[in-house]
């Protein structure tokens, strides 16, 4: 294991590999994992990962901190390597030179926190734990569930009750024991915590566990490999779309490019542009406040990967976004709605938390905010199987026909 030391991102205190578990006991600020190569004189190979024939986020096991956890042919070596598109429809609408769709559903459990799971479910096997708690709005859920199930581990997810039906089912289709709380994200997350407290239960809730962004990292390497190393030397930098609820995934993302950063493979990060919901926004509120201050807000959005009071990895989000020149975009939920089936024109199917982050780079092409020399890549992080009842709201219903041609020449013709 080359974990060097953890970091605190409220007070900066370094803490030993064995001092700490989840957040800071000072002030509860997020750790981030720090590994031995950043200070190391013998830097990892980049020709071991480009040249590797892993199809998976375990390509980059030399920059992962954690041991190859095995687990050969089940779903956790699947994990990543998920394919970008460089739709030509869109981007002939949206005036842009260079769009790549990165599209998430390919996951196993079909959204971008398989990657999380992943990691955890190898760090778990690494310290010898047995069972994983997590608290979720779903896709966290089904992915811990997934990955539990991949290895044999006992998965409980705390879920809150309006959760969408095709999330709570994949849930206790793993075999996750699952226990939905009459309340909302927030309360299921706090629940969890006092679960794995009285139990002993090792928890993989979002930003409290540090590992779970250490997984989310991969989808920075797989962006260098699929994208940066394909631009012309010269080129404008590439902005990335990121849906942001918690703020974990773009933090997490931000972690990836600083390992590029540090390791000398990269000269500078991209640009991370986090995208909101109105209903949902007390990330990018801090940020066009210009502070560090996340005060939590009532969130009521309909994407509900995306709906949360109080951001687990709000500081680190903001700070991603500051750092690499980015800004934060905020979309309405009609907004995503509208998203829904432009990209299913292209053959993408999202739910509403990926699609927000296509919303803002509409909305940012309709400010000035994105221009057509830029290059841009947004994340799609979710199927849109995960919740087809806004898909179905999205979209005009079909017809209903006697089953005749006169009646099918009517639909036709009209
Ligand atoms: C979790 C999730 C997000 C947001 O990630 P955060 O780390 O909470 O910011 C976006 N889209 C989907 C589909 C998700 O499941
Ligand atoms: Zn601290």
């Amino acid at each position: 294991m080359n974990i060097a030391y953890f970091s605190c991102s409220i007070c900066g205190a370094v803490y030993s590999s064995g001092e700490v578990q989840y957040v800071c006991p000072r002030d509860g600020g997020n750790l981030t994992v720090h590994l031995e190569y950043e200070t190391a004189a013998r830097k990892p190979n980049p020709a071991d990962i480009l040249e590797s024939k892993e199809a998976s986020i375990w390509r980059y096991l030399p920059l992962l901190p954690v041991e190859d956890p095995g687990y050969w042919h089940t779903p956790l070596r699947q994990v990543g390597w998920t394919p970008v598109y460089q739709p030509g429809l869109l981007k002939q609408e949206l005036n842009l030179r260079q769009l790549w769709i990165k599209d998430e559903s390919r996951n196993p459990s079909a959204s971008f926190k398989d990657r999380a799971s992943a990691l955890v479910a190898a760090r778990m096997k690494t310290t010898n734990q047995e069972t994983v708690v997590a608290a979720s709005t779903g896709n966290a859920g089904a992915a811990t569930a997934c990955m539990a199930a991949s290895t044999g581990m006992r998965a409980v997810i705390f879920a809150p009750r309006s959760a969408p039906p095709a999330k709570i089912a994949q849930l206790l289709t793993f075999g996750a024991q699952v226990i939905l709380v009459d309340g909302n994200y927030d309360q299921a997350f706090d629940l969890s915590l006092a679960a794995s407290e009285t139990f002993g239960w090792y928890n993989r809730n979002t930003g409290h566990n540090p590992f779970t962004a250490e997984g989310k990292k991969t989808a920075a390497f797989e962006i260098w490999e699929q994208v940066l190393r394909t631009l012309p030397a010269g080129s404008e930098p590439l902005r990335v779309y990121i849906p942001v609820g918690d703020g974990n995934i773009i933090s997490g993302i931000h972690k990836g490019f600083l390992d590029l950063l540090s390791l000398g493979w990269i000269e500078k990060p991209p640009m991370l542009i986090g995208v909101q919901s109105e209903n949902s926004a007390a990330i990018a509120n801090a940020f066009f406040a210009g502070t560090e201050e996340i005060t939590p807000v009532r969130a009521t959005t309909l994407a509900d990967s995306i709906s949360v009071d109080l951001p687990r990895d709000g500081l680190r989000a903001l700070r991603a976004v500051r750092e690499t020149g980015g800004h934060y975009t905020t979309v309405s939920d009609d907004e995503i709605l509208k998203e829904i089936p432009q990209l299913g024109k292209v053959g993408i199917f999202v739910e509403p938390a990926a699609a927000a982050a296509f919303a803002g780079l509409r909305k940012d092409i309709r400010e000035g905010a994105l221009t057509p020399e830029s290059p841009a890549l947004v994340l799609c992080t979710g199927s849109g199987l995960k919740d087809v009842r806004a898909a179905a709201n999205a979209v005009p219903p079909a017809p209903i026909i006697e089953p005749t041609i006169q009646a099918l020449m009517k639909v036709i013709h009209d």
